[in-house]
């Protein structure tokens, strides 16, 4: 099982996330059959969105973060949750850019020429959304600039997935450092030493799998505050999907049953497939063509 580990070091002045994802960024890979560099970044996104999704404060809130550079891959999008439990899914998952032959090119894949937009559902009637640009698409760059510009939180943002030769995934995690605002100018020092000498996160996890030991291993005085289980999980389901297809004009849904004699949904969150059958949609033209009959002549009447 995936976990994070959240806690405090040099006296409270630095505030620490860490999270193992390699389980559930291999469910992303093998649910959306990503390749090798789609994977990584995903992955990564995956991994911000482990970390901010601890970073809720109950369990009716949710983070959805949107990046989109124009690169290859096209948009991703990454949904978190209170409980541990994030979703996620990139337009493009057939994308393959390498730097060299053992090093993959995240930010050519993922492009520069663009934003990442995060939408905080707070539980309250206005989501807060803050939106900056994107700068190297290398991700955890791009989240050290977002929490620099976005929340005035000086962050380190370290996300690495390291993807086997047979495509699986060997290691993948994230470890965010953030200045509270009582850190002295020393404490300052001492994370940019520690953090200049870190190597990429995905090694360090292949090396050491508990991320509470990682971040002992960087702040020996690391006190933890809380550990959490991480895991791919979609709400989606076929009682959902059936809502969405008695909402559509009845034209659409006809056109769907004389072609395709059914439909069939896919979930873009979960690759989940649902199939509705050709009696179900007959159902929903009846219903649509009721609905029509009904707004037509409320119509009549106003006229
Ligand atoms: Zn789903």
């Amino acid at each position: 099982m995936d976990v994070l580990s959240r806690g405090t070091a040099l006296n409270g002045n630095v505030r620490i996330f860490c999270c193992r994802t390699t389980e559930l960024v291999q469910e992303a890979t093998t649910r959306h059959d990503l390749w090798p560099t789609a994977s990584a970044a995903l992955g990564r996104l995956l991994s911000v969105g482990c970390m901010m999704g601890s970073m809720l404060k109950d369990i009716h809130e949710k983070i959805e973060i949107k990046m989109d550079g124009k690169g290859q891959l096209g948009q991703m999008v990454v949904d978190a949750y209170y409980d541990g439990s994030v979703r996620g899914f990139v337009t493009n998952p057939h994308v393959q850019i390498e730097k060299n032959p053992t090093k993959l090119d995240v930010g050519k894949a993922v492009g520069t020429d663009g934003t990442i937009t995060v939408v905080k559902d707070l539980s309250m009637k206005q989501p807060f959304i803050s939106e900056v640009d994107i700068q190297t698409g290398e991700i955890g760059e791009d989240f050290a600039y977002y929490y620099a510009y976005s929340e005035q939180t000086p962050s380190a943002v370290s996300v690495g997935v390291l993807v086997d030769t047979d495509r699986s995934i060997k290691a993948a995690g994230g470890l965010i450092i953030q200045m509270m605002p009582s850190a002295t100018e020393t404490d300052v020092q001492i994370v940019e030493d520690r953090v200049s000498h870190l190597k990429p996160i995905s090694q360090i996890i292949t090396e050491m799998n508990d991320p509470k030991e990682i971040v002992e291993s960087i702040f020996p005085d690391y006190e933890e505050l809380e550990t959490r289980k991480l895991r791919f999980k979609c709400e989606c389901n076929k009682g959902k999907f059936a809502r969405i297809l008695a909402k559509l004009p009845r034209a659409d849904l006809q056109t769907m049953l004389e072609e395709d004699h059914g439909c069939e949904v896919v979930c873009k969150f979960c690759n989940t497939k649902y199939e509705f059958s050709e009696e179900t949609l007959q159902g929903y033209v009846y219903a649509a063509t009721e609905r029509e009959k009904k707004a037509a002549s409320k119509k009549e009447l106003i006229n």
